[in-house]
Order: structure tokens, then C-alpha cells, then sequence
């Protein structure tokens, strides 16, 4: 649904997440009510809710609203997961016979989806680091997907390169921005067309719900909403209830991640047993894309380090697949994020068994260096 709100109706992000969706009304609650009913006495008034699946309740049009301000975009919508949402925007876009290029090393899921079910409608895709993208666009490429921090290594990309790809070849270029979160880059404010985000993580931020958005241009919105209503995929009225509780706190629990992030990436490097640490904080990004970079760390351990003993002895970290809550959580993307890719593709893109992916929550930092510290001497192989 269309947000028509942006951020400029509100002044600054931390009052856009406070106030966008909220319709307040002499005798209303201060915080909505679930719009619960699978259909709505309204069938004939415009932009009025008439079925669930169509996304418009006031919990959608809620949600829509503060991603719209989030990312300063015309319009919005919201998904079922970050997945619905990333399948709405690649089949809106792309038809048989059309060319995808996809950054090489980006969520497993995003690729599985290119190759097990994109290919099986004759959409063709190409992998590719985005420093090789522009030899690789083809007369038909019609979309070009990337990270704006790219899953497991947690590398910020370089918007320049994709959007000279999306010159040369005048495709759609669609940006995942799930790791860095609408706080850290907005990349529809540096020329990306479609945003994607998997909601599931920092946006609601308390890992108890799956759900995904997109943020976009009016049109684009528009026809989103076409294949979604096609298609399926939408989030219950009371997922986007929960969902805009969650949101409403972003810039204070983005703020803690971007701290301990940090602190974690810079001190975790000095520790015996760690042989490479990611993180936006310790490379060269493009400041005017990314405000900060976020509590996803990639950590590769030296050798001696029994990574699967390291993450049983961690008393703070959860091993678990998922990412961006309130507490810290970690996984081993070589069996968890990336395990269906043959061993050798696996090593041909760096992710050994060795590299842990790092999710930094709101714990303090100086606790999480100290258990990761233990843990390192617990797990050293003799
Ligand atoms: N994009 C990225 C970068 C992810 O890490 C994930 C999930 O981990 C997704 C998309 C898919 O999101 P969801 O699990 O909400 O479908």
C-alpha cells in the first residue's frame, strides 16, 4: 500500500518512527486496534479495506507508512517474510526470457530462489561480484540484485559500481538492505530503485516474527501489489500490529547494535585465535551511502580453533540461523546459510567452515568480548 507520508512529513527518523501510520482521533487508542476480520463491509469505496489478502487493513497502510518514511520512499509494502518479499519483486520485474544479475555471495535463499525457481520459468541468472557485473549485462538484463551488506561476510558494497551497472544497462537495480537497516543506508536516496528488506531481523528487531517489506517508487508499488494479491504472501493484520511495536524502537536498538558492533569488530581482531574480522567499521565504505554498519560481524578463526567447540562453549550466543535481535546470535554459515552449495563453490567464495557470522545484540560489549575470549581458550586445538 501506498505510505504517503515520507520522512520530510515528519522531520527527522527517530519522530517518523514514532508518529507515521498512527491515526489519532478524538476517543481512538493511543495504539491501534487489530483489524482481525478477513473482510471488511466496504467493497465499493475506494482504498478501503475489502479482503485481507489485498494488504490495506489500517495495520498494512500502518506499517507502509513507516517504511515510507523510513527510507524516504513514495510507497511501501509489507510481505509475509523477507523471502515473499524478495519473490514479489524479482516476478514483478522479470518475465520469460529476461536476464537476472546477482551479486555472487549473497543470502543462499536469494540465489536458491534464482536458480530452483526463476530458471524453471526461463528467467536466466548470472553470479557475480559486483566489481564484474558491467561485463556481464546482457541486452535482456532486466534486473540487478545486490546487498547493501552482503550475507555471511558482512562487507558493505559499493553503490557506485551497481549503479553504473544500472546505467550502462538501464535495468532495475533492487537493493537487499536486511543487514544494514533504513537507520545505517537508505539506498533509494542514492539512486537503487526497489528496497527489500527482510523485516524479520532488525525491523522488528525481537526474533518472534517472520515477515518482510519493500520500499519503492508510486507505479512500482502499484503492480507489487498486483502479484501480491495473485500471489499470496501477505502478513497477517495482527503480524503488522506486532511489527510496527517492533519498529517503533529501531533507532534505539540500531544505535546499540552500531556501538557494540563496533566495539566487538575492533576488539575481537586483537584476540589470539582470530585470523580476519568484517565489519564495515574496519574497511573503506562509501560514507556518504552507510550512516554505520550495524552488529553483523563476520569473524574467520585461525586454524587452531575448534569453531564447533567455540560456539558450544559461548555462553552469551545463541548458535542459531537467524539474525538482528535484541540478543546476540551467531552461526557457522558453511553448515547453516550457504550448506546447500557444494563444498568446492563453498571454498571458491571464501566460506570455510572457519567463518562464524556474528549477529551483536544489546548486551555490553565488554561481556561478549570477555565470553568470546574464554571460549577462544576452551577451543583451541592442542
Ligand atoms: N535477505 C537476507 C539478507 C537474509 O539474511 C534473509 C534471511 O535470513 C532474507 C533475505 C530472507 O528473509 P526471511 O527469512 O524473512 O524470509
Amino acid at each position: 500500500m501506498a505510505g504517503k507520508e515520507t520522512s520530510e512529513t515528519f522531520g527527522r527518523i527517530p519522530t517518523a518512527l514514532q508518529h507515521a501510520g498512527k491515526e489519532y482521533r478524538l476517543g481512538s487508542g493511543l495504539v491501534g486496534a487489530v483489524e482481525q476480520s478477513v473482510t471488511f463491509a466496504t467493497a465499493a469505496v475506494d482504498d478501503m479495506p475489502v479482503y485481507a489478502r489485498l494488504s490495506n487493513t489500517i495495520n498494512h497502510k500502518e506499517i507502509c507508512a513507516l517504511v515510507a518514511a523510513l527510507h524516504g520512499s513514495p510507497a511501501a509494502q509489507v510481505f509475509a517474510s523477507g523471502m515473499a518479499a524478495v519473490h514479489a519483486v524479482l516476478t514483478t520485474v522479470l518475465q520469460t526470457g529476461d536476464h537476472l544479475l546477482i551479486q555472487e555471495n549473497c543470502y543462499g535463499t536469494s540465489q536458491g530462489l534464482a536458480q530452483k525457481i526463476l530458471a524453471r520459468w526461463g528467467i536466466e541468472s548470472t553470479f557475480a561480484p559486483l566489481s564484474e557485473w558491467k561485463r556481464h549485462i546482457k541486452p535482456n538484463t532486466r534486473a540487478l540484485f545486490f546487498e547493501s551488506i552482503s550475507n555471511p561476510f558482512c562487507i558493505p558494497q559499493n553503490f557506485a559500481t551497481a549503479l553504473e551497472a544500472k546505467k550502462i544497462s538501464g535495468a532495475m537495480l533492487i537493493c537487499d538492505n536486511t543487514f544494514a537497516s533504513p537507520i545505517n543506508c537508505r539506498p533509494l536516496q542514492h539512486g537503487v530503485d526497489v528496497v527489500v528488506e527482510s523485516a524479520t531481523k532488525y525491523l522488528n528487531g525481537h526474533s518472534d516474527l517472520v515477515c518482510g517489506v519493500v520500499a519503492c517508487q508510486e507505479d512500482f508499488s502499484q503492480k507489487l501489489a498486483q502479484t501480491a494479491m495473485y500471489v499470496g504472501g501477505f502478513l497477517s493484520a495482527a503480524g503488522c500490529m506486532q511489527l510496527a511495536k517492533g519498529m517503533r524502537t529501531l533507532h534505539v536498538r540500531m544505535r546499540a547494535c552500531n556501538e557494540n558492533g563496533r566495539a566487538f569488530a575492533a576488539r575481537a581482531r586483537n584476540l589470539e585465535g582470530v585470523a580476519e574480522v568484517f565489519h564495515g567499521s574496519l574497511m573503506t565504505a562509501e560514507s556518504n551511502v552507510f550512516a554505520d554498519f550495524g552488529g553483523m560481524v563476520g569473524v574467520r578463526f585461525a586454524p587452531q580453533i575448534d569453531v564447533p567447540m567455540l560456539m558450544r562453549s559461548l555462553k552469551l550466543v545463541s548458535d542459531v540461523p537467524s539474525l538482528g535481535g535484541t540478543e546476540t546470535t551467531a552461526c557457522i554459515p558453511w553448515w547453516t546459510t550457504n550448506r546447500w552449495m557444494s563444498d568446492a563453490e563453498k571454498r571458491r567464495l571464501e566460506i570455510d567452515g572457519q567463518l562464524v557470522r556474528f549477529s551483536i545484540g544489546l548486551e555490553s560489549a565488554d561481556d561478549l568480548i570477555a565470553d568470546l575470549e574464554s571460549s577462544l581458550t576452551a577451543s583451541r586445538r592442542n
